[in-house]
Parts: structure tokens; C-alpha cells; sequence
């Protein structure tokens, strides 16, 4: 019987993306998905008089969705000559993975959410017009006076599971109806495609309860945290000695323009120096500092081993930028 193969991609709304879908029918055992295309003058990815922009297939997983045979298949956008659309940031993430790949990258992402009512104004837990009471309670909380949405996180870990997603906890956040979820630890090209079509199914999984998923930093102005994607990492050296630990953290240090550039439109908004963040004009390390750019976990300083959190990454960021930048800043 034929089976539906849903491609999904990145479009060039500016300046944070959005993701596209539409289903493809394929014949009966069909392993090699074919390329596709796409009209790029309704994604912001084309002209109207030269639309046709290409789609392909880059990692495919079982649709936790339709079930059955049915797949997910996420492409990446390419121009009619097969090279790399403007839009395309994983051509330039595989490049460099595959420079670097003797230092076995690896990345663990904290990906934070903030579900909202349809209207996408009133965030889950708030009363209408209104402010619920002040973070404090919310955070890994139980009970329905705390916790808004928990069928939603449920439903959507479930989802990645059966897909096969390297999905590796879920955790209810600060802010009423804030949420995260962890991809990883995985290279830098996997944890991407994964975060990209987990970020899909969570869309996807909400549309089923009539709520919309905001990854904006900065949803609620005010005493509300923000929402980031705190980026772990480690290289092989890392994972077996301190000193490669620290080493990395002064790399960054010496790049940071170019990375906070590339961590998130709106990031200002929520790197202020408060709610567990360090201020974006300011760069700093420590070990179990929840307020500076790069973490040491604990742990890793007891065993004088392991891995380091770029805590800069906002909600919205594209992982193929920020796991290309860490690797090349650190590992170049
Ligand atoms: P936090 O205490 O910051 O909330 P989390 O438990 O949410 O931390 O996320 C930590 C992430 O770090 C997990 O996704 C985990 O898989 C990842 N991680 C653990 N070890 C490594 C490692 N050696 N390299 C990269 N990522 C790692
Ligand atoms: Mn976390
Ligand atoms: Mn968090
Ligand atoms: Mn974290």
C-alpha cells in the first residue's frame, strides 16, 4: 500500500524562520525519498516570477502521527541549480562537522517553549487580561495550580520516542505554561535535524489541543523568565580532561560578537543580566553559575571531565548555526 511521507523545512520568514510541511504519497517500500519542490514566493524564499525552489530529503524517522508506515522527512532548501538556498544554514553546518569530525562533537539542547491559548496572545496558565501569581512555584511543580499543559509535553515526548528522536527528558519551566525538552547528546548535524523536527511534532502535537507554540525569548515583557535553548557540548578531549574544558571557554570568549549574533533574533530581550542570564553585552564563565555565558556544570568540575552549557542560545535559535560556530570557534 502506498504510505504518506510529510517533508517538512525551514523557511525564510525574517527574522526567525518558520516551519513548512506538505505530504507526499509514495509508492509501497519506498526507502529513497525523492527530491521535491516548492513554491518559495509563499515562504519568503523566492520571487514571484522564479519560485520554484528545491527540497532534500536529509533525515527521515516513522510519523509518530499518522503511525503506521507513514514517515517524516526533513529536507533541506535547495535553488533549481542543487546548490544551497541563501536560507540553507545545515550545507555550511556539514561542512564543518565533517572538518572537525575527529573531535566528536557532541551536543545536548535544552529546547524552552511557552504554550499559548489559540488567540497566541494569553499564555496557558494566565488569567485572561491578566497576571497569575509570581514564578517561584511553577518550576518542575505538580498540581493543576501550578502546571498548565503537562498533556501537551506528555504527548509530544511520547511523539519523539516513537519516532526514534534522540529526546532525553522534559521538564515544566519558571513561567506558568513554559515548557523544555532536551535533544541529544548527539553530533552536531543529528541533534539539529532532530531539534528541527521535534520543534515540527510539538507544533504539531498542540494543534491537536487548540494551542500554539511560541519559541520567542522573550514572550512575557517583565518579571517573567525568558525562554532559551541552553547548548551542552563536549568534544572527545573534553569528555576525558578538564583543562580542554576551560580551554574551550576562553575560545569563546575571544568570539563573542559573532556568536550572539547568530543565537536568536529578540535575544536582547532576555539575556538582561536577571532570570538566571548573563547580560548579552557581557561575557563570562564559572562552574555552577547559572548567571554567566557558559556554564561548568558541577559535576564536571568534580570529575574534571565532561562537558560545558552555552546558556547565550535563545529559544528561537537555528541549531545549525550555533553547533557550526561552537565547533569552528573552539576546535578551529
Ligand atoms: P540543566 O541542569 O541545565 O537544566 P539538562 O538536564 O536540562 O540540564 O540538560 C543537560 C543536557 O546536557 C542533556 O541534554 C544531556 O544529554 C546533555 N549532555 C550530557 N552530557 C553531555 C556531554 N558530554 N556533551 C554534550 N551534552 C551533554
Ligand atoms: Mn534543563
Ligand atoms: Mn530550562
Ligand atoms: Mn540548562
Amino acid at each position: 500500500m502506498a504510505f504518506k511521507a510529510e517533508y517538512i523545512w525551514i523557511d525564510g520568514t525574517d527574522p526567525s524562520p518558520s516551519m513548512r510541511s506538505k505530504t507526499r504519497v509514495l509508492a509501497d517500500g519506498t526507502t529513497d525519498f525523492p527530491i521535491w519542490g516548492f513554491d518559495g514566493s509563499s515562504t519568503n524564499q523566492a520571487p514571484g516570477e522564479n519560485s520554484d525552489c528545491v527540497l532534500r530529503p536529509v533525515y527521515s524517522c516513522p510519523d509518530p502521527i499518522r503511525g503506521g508506515n507513514d514517515v517524516l522527512v526533513m529536507c533541506e532548501v535547495l535553488l533549481p541549480d542543487m546548490t544551497p538556498h541563501p536560507t540553507n544554514t545545515r550545507a555550511a553546518c556539514a561542512d564543518v562537522a565533517e572538518k572537525f569530525a575527529d573531535e566528536e562533537a557532541w551536543f545536548g539542547i535544552e529546547q524552552e517553549y511557552t504554550l499559548f491559548e489559540a488567540d497566541g496572545q494569553q499564555p496557558l496558565g494566565f488569567p485572561e487580561g491578566g497576571f497569575p501569581g509570581p514564578q517561584g512555584p511553577y518550576y518542575c511543580a505538580v498540581g493543576a495550580n501550578n502546571i498548565f499543559g503537562r498533556e501537551i509535553s506528555e504527548a509530544h515526548a511520547s511523539a519523539c520516542i516513537e519516532a526514534g528522536i534522540g529526546i532525553a527528558g522534559t521538564n515544566a519551566e519558571v513561567m506558568p505554561g513554559q515548557w523544555e525538552f532536551q535533544v541529544g547528546p548527539l553530533g552536531p548535524l543529528e541533534v539539529s535535524d532532530q531539534l528541527w523536527v521535534s520543534r515540527w511534532l510539538l507544533h504539531r502535537v498542540a494543534e491537536e489541543y487548540d494551542v500554539v507554540v511560541s519559541i520567542d525569548p522573550k514572550p512575557v515583557l517583565g518579571d517573567w523568565n525568558g525562554a532559551g535553548c541552553h547548548t551542552n557540548y563536549s568534544t572527545k578531549s573534553m569528555r576525558e580532561s578538564y583543562q580542554p574544558i576551560v580551554d574551550a571557554c576562553e575560545a569563546l570568549g575571544k568570539n563573542i560578537q559573532e556568536h550572539i549574533l547568530n543565537y536568536g533574533a529578540g535575544n536582547e530581550n532576555r539575556l538582561t543580566g536577571a532570570h538566571e542570564t548573563q547580560r548579552i553585552d557581557q561575557f563570562s564563565y564559572g562552574v555552577s553559575d547559572r548567571g554567566a555565558s557558559i556554564r561548568i556544570p558541577w559535576q564536571v568540575e568534580v570529575d574534571q571531565k565532561g562537558y560545558l552549557e552555552d546558556r547565550r542560545p535563545a529559544s528561537n535559535m537555528d541549531p545549525y548555526l550555533v553547533t557550526r560556530l561552537i565547533v569552528q570557534t573552539t576546535c578551529g
